[in-house]
């Protein structure tokens, strides 16, 4: 968003329901499902007046309740948006526009809000966009409103909050250009695979949000799971021609997960009639799955052809430099400070997948701010502890020798020889390296796994993997395979 600081005179409503569905998912990731469910889910923003939110709440016991308990946290999370806001009243709603605006929208996961918000604020918010413009003009930022049976879109998940490095930019960049010329020639259908947790929702969503800003194009995304479901029950009601025209009638189909669909037969088949219909029509597919189309088996021959047919674009797992710029892009919205010493502790820790990384960090923001403490590395290793030895399996020195020998193809028995050729020192510091990060044992006691070695040179090859890392990045993403093969 281009206007960080702006003052509420000249916040864009988008702005403003883009940052009010980010503190609600945030409250909602703090407090949890149930709580959030029971108190906070049906807060309604109903303007915002100057330097105040105004929050509708349905009866005077919830209003008071979330006065009392969310009240301070609400204020901070508005502050942290830089918006301008810097005071909340928490209101009862009238009978108002907002609260049927709420109630018809649809709610579901209670993440939707963004729908009502746009509505209601859009006649009471000082906007520097003319106010003279219809209040119910075009709405593009609700896409799905348009299909009842498409699933609603994440307002966090944009081009915005993407992080693009090494791992993501051919993917991503194949999402922007779906997301600027849908249906272009070699890019339909659009195919992202990957890993659980490495940003395929993230980037179908940004597409589908790009689309529908730019443009009045009816973008449909549902998982391929909701895709069955309606199927099925399309089927059970007689009403397969009703779901089939819905289907053709969209210009941009999005199906999520796909790899659920194996052996699915019947709607297999009903999507691959979908698929074609929709390309040659001159539409836009995008499919996610976990696998690349020639890996799903158990989908049928033609449908994966037809799948590999336009860009099939992959998300590998993150490397150490990814994680932390996605960890410094998270942070920085936070409104307390995560030292670089934390960042990069949890990063080296926590190299599943981003969503783990995300849900470690926002652990810790919200530990912080509930105990008024700051974050520091012990703080983070004691809050994240149960995360961390998930994640800290006990890998052997032993392990890790006959790993890294295989990998780069010399003999185990190198790895204490004291020969110093490059092809088989170098393998040698990575494999000490590793057993420094992956093992607790010492700079000595690793030396000494390695032919007697003093722990000068323990310590010298673990910096110096560590600066070949940084400017080498096939070497470090080498080295990344390596820690991931060894933790898992
Ligand atoms: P997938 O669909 O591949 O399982 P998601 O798209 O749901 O993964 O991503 C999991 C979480 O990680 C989401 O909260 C998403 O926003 C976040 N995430 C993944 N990749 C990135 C990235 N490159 N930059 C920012 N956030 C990311
Ligand atoms: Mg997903």
């Amino acid at each position: 968003m281009e206007n960080e600081l702006g003052t509420p005179s000249s916040v864009a409503p988008g702005q403003v329901t883009e940052a009010w569905a980010r503190i609600r998912g945030r409250l909602r990731e703090e407090v949890g499902e149930v709580e959030y469910r029971s108190w906070l889910r049906q807060m309604t923003l109903s303007a915002i007046e100057g330097e105040e939110a105004v929050i509708l709440l349905p009866t005077r016991f919830l209003r008071d309740w979330v006065r009392n308990h969310y009240g301070d946290r609400l204020r901070s999370l508005w502050g942290a948006e830089n918006l301008g806001v810097r005071r909340i009243d928490i209101r009862v709603a009238p009978e108002s526009r907002s609260l049927e605006a709420a109630e018809a929208a649809p709610q579901a996961d209670g993440l939707a809000g963004a729908a009502p918000v746009a509505r209601a604020h859009q006649t009471t918010l000082p906007l520097a966009e003319p106010l003279s413009s219809p209040p119910r003009g075009p709405e593009p930022r609700v896409p799905e409103s348009r299909n009842d049976w498409a699933a609603p879109l994440d307002p966090r998940f944009t081009f915005d909050s993407f992080v693009v490095g090494k791992p993501n930019e051919f993917a991503h960049a194949c999402a922007r250009r779906v997301a600027e010329k849908p249906a272009s020639p070699g890019f339909n259908p659009l195919f992202l695979y990957g890993g659980v947790g490495l940003g395929k929702t993230h980037l179908m969503h940004a597409i589908a949000w790009a689309i529908s800003f730019n443009g009045q194009r009816n973008v449909a995304y549902m998982s391929a799971e909701k895709f069955m479901y309606r199927f099925i029950a399309a089927l059970r009601s007689q009403s397969t021609m009703e779901f089939k025209e819905s289907l053709r009638s969209v210009d941009v189909l999005m199906i999520d997960d796909l790899q659920f669909l194996i052996g699915k037969d019947n709607t297999q088949e009903e999507f691959f009639h979908t698929f074609n219909a929709l390309v040659d029509a001159g539409k836009q597919i995008v499919v996610s799955a976990d696998k690349s189309p020639s890996d799903l088996s158990g989908l049928e021959d033609r449908l994966r052809t037809r799948l590999g047919c336009g860009m099939v674009a992959d998300i590998h797992a993150t490397t150490y430099e990814l994680r932390i710029s996605i960890l410094q892009a998270k942070a920085q919205g936070a409104e307390v400070e995560v030292p670089p010493r934390v960042l990069e502790f949890l990063a080296h820790k926590i190299t599943s997948n981003v969503r783990e990384l995300e849900g470690a960090l926002n652990r810790l923001i919200a530990h912080a701010n509930l105990f008024g403490r700051p974050i520091t590395l012990e703080s983070a290793q004691e809050v994240l502890h149960d995360i961390l030895r998930a994640h800290d399996r006990r890998v052997t020195i032993e392990e890790i020798q006959r790993k890294v020998a295989e990998h780069y193809n010399i003999r185990l028995t190198d790895m204490s020889s004291a020969r110093r050729a490059r092809n088989v020192a170098r393998p040698r510091q990575v494999a000490m390296y590793l057993a420094k990060q992956l093992t607790s044992r010492s700079l000595p006691e690793i030396g000494r796994r390695f032919g007697n070695r003093d722990h000068t040179t323990v310590m010298h090859a673990v910096s110096r993997v560590a600066e070949l890392m940084q400017s080498d990045s096939t070497f470090a993403e080498d080295v990344e395979l390596l820690r991931r093969m060894l933790e898992n």
